[in-house]
């Protein structure tokens, strides 16, 4: 199955940035607001990436057996 992974990194402007993507993000997706209605891409590189898939997904596993055990 090829799903998406999650990742951490660094971008200059945004400091910490989480991404859910298949591969490794090299350039920063979050939105900057440059106008009142306006946005664009911050486009930053990104540094220090990290797949955190893994605690990503324990974590989701873990919500839905807690849903599961508060309507049960
Ligand atoms: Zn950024």
């Amino acid at each position: 199955m090829a799903d998406a992974k999650y990742w951490t990194a660094q971008c200059a402007s945004h400091g910490l940035v989480k991404v859910k993507q298949k591969t490794m993000p090299t350039t920063c997706k979050e939105e900057i607001q440059c106008g009142k209605r306006s946005f664009r891409r911050c486009g930053n590189a990104l540094t220090e990436q990290l797949d955190v898939t893994e605690k990503v997904t324990n974590a989701l596993g873990l919500a839905r057996q807690l849903a599961v055990l508060e309507n049960s």
